[in-house]
């Protein structure tokens, strides 16, 4: 099957992302159409209105950064009145603004996007890649997130692939996917820890695994907590010391920021193998009185970095100690720790781990590859009859409503594993209520404004009676796929209300169906200019062939008329093609391949007939 009609599974990074698949048994990595196996999760407007993704966007970052979004993934589903949210549109060089659902847009190019979209441009750039790998159409996909992503975040998500014109078989957790990978073609037995530092975030899982059954014991993490939080600190570090030398607060600049930001990150990557990394940036701004250029130059070693970023380092072992509490297992339980993720390349971060789990961790696994090749692996078990492998998840946050006092009432804890389904019994608080309000929450805290609202939805209709006298049954589902859903029913009519929790990834159906109509257009067009430079490519190559063979082909036929009329034709077709090269009409190429190719066919007889014994 898997021939036939591909599937794939997809790490949508913060930072880079992973397209691979199940090919002849094997989970392998695909690589994009530019060779490499990391996609940078960039998208960009380039300066002539075009859409630009992966390393080109990421290429142009630094002289367009007000039109190039990187890090989607850490705003996806999120709400822009959200303090972490907040907080973290300081550092952007990127304009967001607040959409009408309390979600975040981008203002990229003339428009803005919502989020899904973003995410959905990186995606269909992968499903471009495994095109052109299989040469036929791939339109379904794994693709994982976070075990700590919450319902909208998953939605979104799963929105962005429907944009991406994906069928997304299922939202699967990155530590459970990096786990199926390991798990792949060996028999393991026993506990293992899934240790996954990103580009945006962190998460940690514990895992139970007895042969083809993987059920997760426990998860946590922070969505807000990854590479980019060391490499802001490595900028602040930049800021403060150009402040100090230089009076100029750097922040102000966009594109210096940007600077800072590739380098910053560049530094704490080479970090990992040196002790000491230069970060030169030549003319980073003019003083604002005038003057000539100022430059940034700075050594920063390693131990400097770990300064900087020792509390970040940190900040992982607290969840992993809660993670390791709820899941009831000792470190000296563990069979294995894997580490995912680049930021798990940093000594520091390894030695972290290494200490606080008391072994040597995994060593065989890819880390930036691992969750691709999970997610693969599922995606192909999925879809054909012989896997016999079973995934057990767990919600990775708490899931209730709110009551009276602005408190929650918790109705499926965390680390419940899914899918999940409680029915909890309300009545009536008022007397002659015929409307209740149900506010859906998801996090921690006892106070319901601390928690995500996924959704609320009003209850009309009901019976006017005495306080308490009306009961309603309301059903919180959770899927295996963390997704949440809620219905009610009406106890003594028996009529069901029909409630959906409107995610806050935030876009309504309609505008879903917009944006997939101009996605829709973006692919065909994306495909159209793939097919060009293919074409182009085929067409380069005949041209050269052509003209190679032309001079032995003119003194071969020398004096016969056949030869001047065929060389007279070829020389048509040659100039034909050479105007077609210079254009993107794929009709003309398509033209000038057919000709030119007829042309070089007719050479190689040419030269393999005449030119025998000559
Ligand atoms: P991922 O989301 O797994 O692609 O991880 C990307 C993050 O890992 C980015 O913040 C990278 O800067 C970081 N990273 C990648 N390679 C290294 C390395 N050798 N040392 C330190 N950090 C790295």
């Amino acid at each position: 099957m898997a021939e036939r009609e591909p599937v794939i599974g997809i790490d949508l990074g913060t930072t880079n992302s992973v397209v691979a698949s199940v090919q002849g048994h094997q989970p392998l990595v695909i690589p994009n159409r530019t060779g490499q196996r990391l996609t940078p999760s960039v998208v960009a407007v380039g300066r002539n209105g075009k859409r630009l993704v992966g390393a080109i966007a990421k290429r142009q970052a630094i002289t367009n950064p007000q039109d190039t979004v990187y890090a989607a993934k850490r705003l996806i589903g999120r709400k822009f009145s959200s303090s972490q949210v907040q907080e973290s549109l300081q550092r952007l060089s990127y304009p967001v603004v607040c959409g009408e659902h309390d979600d975040i847009r981008v203002r990229l190019g003339e428009r803005d996007w919502a989020l899904p979209e973003i995410s959905a441009t990186v995606l269909a750039e992968l499903k471009l890649d495994a095109e052109a790998h299989f040469g036929c159409p791939v339109n379904r996909a794994v693709i994982t997130v976070p075990a700590y992503f919450n319902d909208g975040q998953r939605q979104a998500t799963k929105d962005a692939g429907r944009i991406a014109g994906l069928e997304v078989l299922r939202i699967l957790n990155e530590p459970t996917a990096a786990a199926l990978a390991y798990g792949f073609g060996r028999s393991v037995t026993g506990k293992i820890a899934v240790f996954d530092l990103g580009g945006g975030t962190f998460d940690v899982s514990v895992l139970e695994v007895a042969s083809n059954v993987f059920e997760v014991a426990a998860t946590g993490g922070d969505t807000f907590l990854g590479g980019e939080d060391f490499d802001s600190r490595v900028i602040e570090w930049l800021v403060f010391g150009f402040a100090k030398e230089h009076g100029i607060d750097l922040r102000k600049d966009r594109m210096a920021l940007q600077r800072m930001r590739d380098a910053a990150e560049k530094a704490k990557v080479e970090l990992s193998s040196t002790r000491e990394a230069q970060v030169s940036l030549p003319f980073i701004c003019t003083p604002p009185g005038g003057g000539s250029a100022l430059h940034l130059q700075a050594t920063l070693t390693r131990e400097k970095l770990e300064d900087l970023t020792r509390d970040l380092a940190h900040r992982t072992l607290a969840i992993v100690d809660d993670v390791l509490r709820e899941a009831g297992v000792r470190v000296v339980d563990l069979k294995e720790v894997i580490l995912v993720g680049g930021m798990t390349r940093m000594p520091l971060v390894q030695e972290l781990v290494r200490k606080h789990f008391k072994r040597e961790p995994c060593k065989g696994v890819h880390p930036e590859e691992v969750v691709a090749l999970g997610a693969a692996i599922h995606a192909h078990s999925l879809l054909s009859e012989e896997s016999e492998v079973l995934l057990l998840d767990v919600t990775p946050q708490s899931l209730g409503v709110a009551i009276a006092g602005g408190y929650v009432r918790k109705l499926i804890p965390r680390n419940t594993t899914v899918p999940t389904t409680v029915t909890e019994r309300f009545n009536t608080s008022r007397d002659g209520q015929t409307v209740v309000k149900i506010m859906v929450l998801q996090g921690e805290s006892e106070i319901a404004h601390q928690n995500e609202l996924l959704g609320e939805f009003v209850l009309s209709g009901l019976r006017e009676a005495r306080r308490g006298e009306v009961e309603i049954d309301l059903t919180f589902d959770i899927n295996s796929e963390g997704l949440v859903s809620v219905s009610a029913v009406d106890r003594e009519t028996g009529q069901r209300q029909s409630i959906t929790v409107t995610a806050t990834g935030g876009l309504t159906e309609d505008e879903l169906a917009r944006i997939m109509d101009e996605q829709r257009d973006y692919l065909l067009e994306a495909r159209a200019t793939d097919e060009v430079r293919q074409k182009r490519q085929e067409l380069e190559a005949l041209v050269g062939e052509a003209n190679g063979l032309l001079p032995r082909v003119r003194g071969l036929t020398e004096g016969s008329e056949f030869g001047s009329d065929a060389l007279l034709k070829a020389e048509r077709y040659l100039k034909a093609a050479t105007r077609a090269l210079k254009g993107e009409d794929l009709a003309a190429l398509g033209e000038s391949l057919e000709q030119v190719g007829r042309t070089v066919n007719l050479f190689r007889g040419i030269v393999q007939r005449m030119g025998q014994g000559r």
